[in-house]
């Protein structure tokens, strides 16, 4: 075999050929791009063949091997053609169909080629060349040669109308794609048209159709590296208009109607809008007000276009959407204003969340806010009456009742409703009675119900009207359930998980409030109490003797007060100790309180003087009292261990009178001054 130079530089199309077609399949991201790589190996058969051809010297082996390149031959300009097609269409393809239709004419080549001995529709006949040293064969062509050829160049015509196009409509880096593609293709058909013209040595049988794919590869080759070829493809903007979610809208200077998008007229159709709605052509020319009949005031937006962006809520299945309205102008020669450009966003998530965020905020201030007021308030009724306020800022309810949990009853403390009938503050009602209570004070945590019957609801909150939701929040303090909050709604809005969360948070403010005012009440009851007895101390009695003088004097109704001492209670002490003094100041304590009433005030004064306070005893009264607890404390015996004591007492009587300006200090300091005179007058005796 002798390869003559010509033969030899066919040899550059196959290894070039290759390479791009190698380079691009890698490469492409987007089906064009492998479309380029098919085309590629395609010229890389048609080009090896070739070459094989030119260097073979048997005829015999010479002919199989153009059937060979007759592949490459038959498929590169169909192609070629559906490469610059979907290139000037961003991608898309063509429809099955056609291209189908497209391949028909290539298959009949193929099959006429390696058919060619039994008709010659595609070489009629071969003859050597003469006079180039190489071993070339020229090859007459037959009918169906001219049919393949007609039709490839048709279609090169048409993709390169196609590349010329895509020219004028790209911008940018896919403008210069197509320029790179523009001269890419001709050459290899430069080359072809010299051969069948019989041009440049066509007679001796060189065909420089090969030689111009390799320049073509080349071409290729440094567009896909410098101008991103096969990753980067040109996207349609009409093509970005028809599928983006913004709706969009482009107005004449009359704000009619002048183009829009499918997102935009489902808008309308959602709004009452045209009823051919599915057809753009069919809405042009149309006014805002025509297109958006359900949403005037979008419609008013649109019909006197300015440059703003301006927000438009719309209320679809019941609920409330929020667009953004972008205007712009569009500016022909001269700054003229030649139309509108529409953008309408959805932008209700974000709104919806920004709601969101600032509906938390304030549920945290409120319960923050909450908090602080709650612990201000160390009085119970007071809280009580907050609680309910508070909870309303955060929890839309129609029905309230804060209850606190004692054993198995709740008591009433504080109730809201539409129409207080009557005062049911510290009625107080069995936990079981209510189902849907009873439920949220054992799970110890908010329970959200719908109400089915009359049962579900608290008995002093059933109401005419109907009740259709429940919130139970129960007030658990160190795992103790203290109270608990009910909330009823009539609807349409029932209670929801975020609600009983807030309610939760609340609750637990609640919870550290009433266990505050608790201590504080207890600590406040210990503060009025002798530890010792029991009875009033001078704290505690003094505000509660005051009324009681205040009230007698008010009504004009007699009052006496006794102030008694023990006589000798120092011996008791000294001979027995403090202890069994102790124990004789409880005892006799007792039987003060026997002796007394029980509306009288009984407060232990000093270490072993006492006060008894009547209301409505006067001062013969007052003294017949008196003298009535000098004998019985003088018959008291108390037992101890050793001995059996018994004592005597000294007591000075004291009543209101009314032309006085008496108050509880000045009867008392009567009674001390008449009690002096019964300790100087012998002791175990009354005075007054
Ligand atoms: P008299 O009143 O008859 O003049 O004599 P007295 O010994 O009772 O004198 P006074 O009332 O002045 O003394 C009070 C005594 O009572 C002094 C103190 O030892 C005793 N005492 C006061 N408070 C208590 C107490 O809480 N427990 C005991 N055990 N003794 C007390
Ligand atoms: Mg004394
Ligand atoms: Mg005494």
């Amino acid at each position: 075999m002798q390869i003559g130079y010509y033969a030899l530089s066919l040899f550059a199309g196959p290894l070039i050929a290759g390479a791009v077609a190698a380079i691009a399949w890698k490469r492409a991201i987007t089906p064009v791009g492998r479309l380029l790589a098919v085309l590629m190996g395609s010229v890389f058969v048609w080009s090896l063949a070739a070459a094989f051809e030119a260097a073979e010297p048997e005829r015999a082996a010479k002919v199989l091997l153009s059937k060979f390149e007759y592949v490459g031959i038959a498929m590169v300009p169909v192609l070629m053609f559906l490469f610059a097609l979907q290139f000037l269409r961003s991608g898309r393809k063509l429809h099955r169909d056609l291209q189908a239709l497209l391949w028909v004419v290539p298959a009949i080549t193929i099959v006429l080629a390696f058919t060619n001995e039994w008709h010659g529709l595609i070489w009629s006949g071969f003859k050597p060349a003469a006079g180039t040293g190489e071993h070339l064969l020229l090859y007459a062509h037959g009918t169906w040669f001219w049919v393949h050829a007609g039709f490839s160049y048709a279609l090169l015509s048409v993709a390169t109308v196609f590349l010329i196009l895509a020219y004028f409509r790209f911008k940018g880096i896919y403008r210069r794609q197509a320029a790179a593609l523009m001269l890419a293709f001709p050459l290899p058909w430069i080359g072809n048209a010299v051969y069948l013209a019989g041009l440049a040595g066509a007679d001796k049988g060189y065909d420089f159709t090969p030689v111009g794919f390799a320049f073509s590869g080349l071409f290729l080759l440094w567009a896909i590296f410098r101008l991103q070829l096969v990753d980067l493809i040109p996207v349609a903007r009409e093509r970005v208009i028809e599928s983006m979610g913004e709706s969009l809208l482009i107005l004449d200077p009359a704000g009619r109607l002048a183009a829009t998008n499918p997102s935009a007229r489902k808008l309308m159709a959602e709004v009452g809008g045209p009823a051919e709605i599915v057809s753009e052509a069919k809405l042009l020319g149309r006014s805002a007000s025509e297109l958006f009949p359900g949403w005037p005031g979008l419609a008013e937006a649109l019909g006197t276009p300015t440059a703003s962006i301006r927000e438009f809520p719309l209320v679809k299945d019941d609920r409330p959407h929020y667009f953004d309205l972008r205007l712009s102008p569009l500016l022909g020669q001269g700054d003229l204003v030649t139309g509108w450009v529409a953008v309408l966003y959805d932008i209700t998530r974000l709104k919806n969340a920004e709601t969101a965020a600032v509906e938390a905020r304030k549920i945290a201030e409120t319960l923050r806010e909450a908090g602080l007021t709650l612990s201000s308030k160390l009085d119970f009724k007071q809280i009580s009456a907050l609680i309910l306020e508070l909870l309303k800022r955060v929890i839309p309810y129609d029905i309230g009742a804060f209850l606190t949990v004692e054993e198995a009853e709740l008591r009433l403390a504080a109730i809201k409703r539409p129409a207080d009938v009557r005062n049911l503050i510290g009625e107080t009602y069995p936990v079981a009675g209510s189902r849907l209570c009873n439920m949220a004070v054992q799970m110890k945590r908010p329970l959200i119900s719908p109400i089915k019957s009359p049962e579900d609801i608290l008995l002093p909150l059933r109401p005419d009207q109907e009740v259709r939701s429940f919130l139970g929040v129960p007030i658990v303090f160190r795992d103790r359930v203290t109270g608990l909050i009910a909330l009823y709604n009539f609807g349409p809005r029932d209670f929801t998980e975020a609600d009983a969360q807030v309610a939760e948070l609340f609750a637990s403010q609640v919870a550290i409030a009433m266990d505050n005012s608790r201590r504080v009440e207890q600590m406040e009851k210990q503060a009025e109490r002798d530890q010792l007895t029991g009875l009033y101390n001078r704290r505690g009695f003094a505000p509660l003797g005051e009324k009681e003088v205040g009230r007698a004097r008010r009504y004009r109704r007699p009052l006496s007060l006794i102030l008694f001492d023990i006589d000798h209670f120092k011996t008791v002490n000294d001979s027995h100790g403090h202890l069994i003094g102790d124990h004789v100041l409880e005892v006799l304590t007792r039987l003060v309180g026997k002796t007394t009433r029980a509306t009288d005030l009984v407060c232990r004064y000093g270490g072993e003087e006492f006060i008894v306070l009547m209301p409505e005893a006067n001062r013969e009264e007052g003294l017949a009292m008196a003298e009535r607890l000098r004998q019985e404390i003088s018959r008291m015996t108390v037992v101890t261990a050793v001995s059996t004591l018994s004592l005597t007492v000294s007591l000075g009587v004291a009543a209101l009178r009314p032309e006085e300006e008496d108050n509880l200090e000045s009867l008392i300091a009567r009674a001390d001054r008449a009690m002096y005179m019964a300790k100087a007058a012998g002791r175990d005796t009354v005075r007054g």
